[in-house]
């Protein structure tokens, strides 16, 4: 008998009519004699609708209550679940992240999981019981509710699949597998059969939300079976998440693209160019939270440079003030930014053996007239930013270049 951990996202249990389609799913898995273990989203739009309804009472809601508020979300679709597993004669249970007793830290709105109290849930399983658990939450040692940041249900279900030691953590969702850039932006992308961990992981963290990264690297140091497949299809096999050692002998140089819309950028202008410079300017963002992404300093002339570096757009403003409290005690002329910029990323393991990926890439985009602002690259990866207007351009000629619309 195997145990199956399977976790479906908010458009899969979108509406009344999807969550007995996925009762009917997760009866079929059981029928077919295996235990199985299902974490839930809200239904779809409802996180948003939640999270503005608490903007609307207050600018900045506090962290603790806004996760009280968001976490209702999940509650309402595990209760609907049983209910439609019960109503086609399958004994199920469902239980909230603080009950089955998912331990995270305090970090509110982006807590990380601890530890998870499996033996309840195996009691359960043994008696006969589908589980179903409220993805994206848990509780901390004082017993407040905690959330795992967006798209967090992800890692509800790795991380349960790996506390239980599940035999496979099947995330159902809208699109039947990971593709090679985003279906919704390039009709012509191709889904992967596989792709390894440190792909998966890369494309999570650069902006390809069909996983969340924290999912990723549960799996991998876990050594979860993480599979992604539709819910909306009866047939597939969806894709695999491997380690690098299984995959075939020819790789192909670019695996996947992935980009990122939510970026601005800063530029610090006429800052002394001296030791500590770039401490100095980056110091206070860090110190006020802000997580800093690609970084530019330029050549100086006549003992000054000029300072670049992107953050999220939403945290711009905050960047700004930040700066202009510094810009004096710096000697930085003046701050100027760019609210719409974007990221593209070139992701794939066979990017080691090749060379030349990134002009491939630079020269792609020349051809297109699209400047690239900003360069950082890894081992597998190149992302640069540009102007948010040529994203989906730069996506769609990038994905031709390197043959990703053609199959392997
Ligand atoms: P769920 O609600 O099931 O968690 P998400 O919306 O979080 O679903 O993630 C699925 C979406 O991820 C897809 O609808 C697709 O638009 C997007 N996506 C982004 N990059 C990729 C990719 N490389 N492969 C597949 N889907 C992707
Ligand atoms: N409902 C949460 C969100 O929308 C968690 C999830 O769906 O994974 O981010
Ligand atoms: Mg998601």
């Amino acid at each position: 008998m195997a145990l199956i951990v399977q976790k479906y996202g908010g458009t899969s249990v979108g509406n009344p009519e999807r969550i007995k389609n996925v009762a009917r799913k997760v009866a079929k898995f059981q029928a077919a004699g295996n235990q199985v273990v299902v974490v839930v989203s809200a239904m779809s739009g409802e996180t948003n609708r939640l999270i503005a309804l608490a903007k609307e009472v207050a600018g900045a809601p506090d962290p603790r209550e806004l996760d009280v508020v968001v976490s209702t979300g999940e509650q309402v679709t595990i209760g609907l679940l049983c209910m439609a597993l019960q109503d086609i004669g399958v004994k199920a249970k469902s239980y909230t992240g603080g009950q089955v007793r998912i331990l995270t830290d305090s970090a509110h709105t982006k807590a990380r999981i601890l530890n998870i109290d499996e033996a309840p849930i195996k009691k359960d399983l043994d008696e006969g019981n589908v589980v179903v658990v409220a993805g994206f939450q848990g509780v901390d040692e004082h017993g407040a509710i905690t959330t795992l940041g967006r798209g967090g249900s992800d890692t509800t279900g790795v991380a349960l699949a790996a506390a239980l030691k599940a035999d496979e953590c099947q995330i159902y969702t809208d699109v039947d597998g990971v593709y090679t850039t985003d279906p919704r932006v390039v009709p012509e992308a191709r889904k992967l059969d596989t792709i390894t961990f440190e792909e998966m992981l890369e494309l999570a963290s650069l902006g390809s939300k069909v996983l969340q990264i924290r999912s990723v690297e549960f799996a991998g140091k876990y050594k979860v079976k993480l599979r992604v497949l539709s819910s909306f299809q009866e047939e597939g096999e969806g894709t695999l998440i491997t380690v690098e050692e299984e995959q075939n002998m020819e790789q192909p140089v670019i695996s996947g693209i992935a980009f990122n819309r939510d970026e601005a950028k800063l530029t610090v202008l006429g800052v002394p160019d001296k030791p500590g410079i770039a401490y100095q300017i980056l110091g206070p963002v860090a110190d006020a939270n802000i997580e800093v992404d690609m970084i530019i300093q330029n050549v100086s002339k006549d003992g000054t440079t000029d300072f670049s570096f992107t953050v999220a757009r939403g945290e711009l403003d905050k960047a700004v003030k930040v700066l202009e409290a510094v810009k004096e005690h710096i000697g930085a002329r003046t701050i100027v930014t760019d609210r719409t910029m974007a990221k593209v990323s070139i992701v794939g393991v066979g990017m080691r053996s090749h060379a030349g990926v990134a002009s491939q890439m630079f020269r792609t985009l020349a051809e297109e007239g699209i400047n690239i602002q900003m360069i950082s690259t890894s081992e597998i990866k190149i992302s640069v930013a540009i102007e948010e207007k040529y994203l989906e351009l730069a996506v769609r000629v990038l994905h031709k270049a390197f043959g990703l619309d053609v199959a392997a």
